[in-house]
């Protein structure tokens, strides 16, 4: 059964409506199967990368440089299609195709972003996106550590960053900093590979344990000027980036909440109690529709912040309203499903467990609910109250 209750799919043309119907098949085919193992073990599934790469869908957002180009809508609604399946595959596609090649499509200059965006888009070369510090989370903005020394035509970058996903394996990590010279935050985009960069699994996880989270150490990592973003001056820069990733995990997290909606609805109809299926009790059918007014609610409004997007209108309000009702409505919608299934939404092999732990690591990051809350707070009454 398909939670899209509101035929949103309807407003793609075929072309859109086909990827995400091959997006859905490689997912559950390829990933529904073996990603409970994955996730037990902590590992990352490489094998799926090159399946991935042929749906081309990294940078669907982005035109130009080989990217494909769908628009902001096909972009959200993947987003949702792979977290209906697996919020870990979804973030790791976040973090290549949003994050990492979002930093350099804005803030890029065109000779970089035709160095490093088709080779991305093909995912010949992954990207990862450090921003977060084990001591600067919510408050980077002003307060991260990291700092960039300008030597002669070289950067020398020092510092460390902590929860930066896809960092363990990526080719490229771009890597936000204070400029020695300026005071301002700049981004960098560091190899894999640069002395004096390494990269540490975080284990023990209890949320995406499939990400590859890192800490990083960067200790004096030589960068050269044509590595330095160009378009990267101050934190608004790398605000923008968050502005489009914000809602990219909006649509997640209803992708999110989507998936457990449609694992419960099949279990509702199979599980038998009291000689009839459980889909035939008053209470149970009100937790289906309240996940399903979640989910359905959740995808409305992402689908108007996409279109805002694309029109050029959305600020960053607008993505942190949707990434903190959405993330709300996930949480709600999860739990509510782990509900239906008794003592079964706890088995991992049901996978609405899953979805459970995942939700928690999305309801938390790129910007937790208080700070998304404080983001509208200020753009609606014009006084912010951050401290
Ligand atoms: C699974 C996972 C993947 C991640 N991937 C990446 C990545 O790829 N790259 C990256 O750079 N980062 C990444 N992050 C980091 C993520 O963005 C941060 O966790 C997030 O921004 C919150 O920061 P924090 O965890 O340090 O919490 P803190 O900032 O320490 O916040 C702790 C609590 O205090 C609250 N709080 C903080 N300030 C205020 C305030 N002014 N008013 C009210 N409440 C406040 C917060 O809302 C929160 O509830 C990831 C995190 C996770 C969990």
């Amino acid at each position: 059964m398909n939670s899209d209750f509101y035929l949103l799919e309807t407003q793609l043309d075929p072309a859109g409506r086909a990827l995400l119907d091959r997006v859905r098949d490689f997912m559950e085919k390829n990933v529904q199967p073996v990603i409970n193992q994955y996730w037990i073990r902590e590992e990352f599934p490489h094998d799926l990368v090159p399946g991935l790469a042929e749906l081309g869908i990294a940078g669907l957002a982005y035109d130009g440089f080989d990217c494909p180009g769908g628009g902001c809508l096909l972009d959200g609604m993947l987003a949702m299609e792979l977290a209906r399946v697996d919020s870990s595959i979804a973030t790791f596609i976040g973090v290549h195709s949003g994050l990492a090649m979002g930093s350099i499509y804005l803030c890029g200059s065109d000779e970089q972003k035709q160095r490093w965006l088709p080779p991305m888009a093909r995912m010949e070369k992954i990207g990862a996106f450090g921003l977060t510090e084990p001591d600067v989370g919510s408050g980077a903005a002003g307060g991260l550590t990291t700092t960039a020394r300008k030597d002669g035509g070289d950067w020398i970058l020092d510092g460390q960053k902590k929860w930066i996903g896809n960092a363990t394996f990526a080719d490229h990590i771009i890597i936000w900093a204070r400029s020695l010279d300026d005071g301002q935050v700049k981004g960098f985009v560091v190899d894999r590979g640069t002395p004096g960069l390494a990269t540490e699994k975080m284990r023990d996880k209890i949320a995406l344990r499939v990400v590859q989270n890192a800490y990083i150490t960067l200790d004096g990592v030589r960068v050269p000027e044509e590595n330095r973003l160009q378009q990267a001056n101050s934190f608004r820069d790398t605000a923008k980036v968050l502005r489009l990733t914000r809602a990219g995990v909006a649509w997640q997290a209803t992708g999110c909440a989507a998936g457990a909606y449609e694992h419960a609805l099949a279990y509702s109809k199979q599980r038998q109690q009291f000689g009839r299926p459980i889909a035939g009790f008053q209470l149970v059918q009100d937790l289906l529709v309240r996940m399903l007014a979640n989910v359905t609610a959740s995808a409305c409004l992402c689908a108007q912040l996409s279109r805002l997007q694309q029109d050029g209108l959305a600020a960053d309000h607008h993505s942190a309203l949707a990434k903190a009702f959405c993330t709300v409505r996930m949480r709600e919608t999860v739990g509510y499903a782990r509900e239906l299934l008794g003592g079964n939404g706890i088995l991992l092999e049901n996978h609405v467990g899953r979805f459970v732990a995942d939700a928690e690591a999305i309801y938390s990051y790129e910007g937790t609910r208080e700070i998304n809350t404080l983001i509208v707070g200020r753009a609606i009454t014009g006084t912010g109250a951050f401290v």
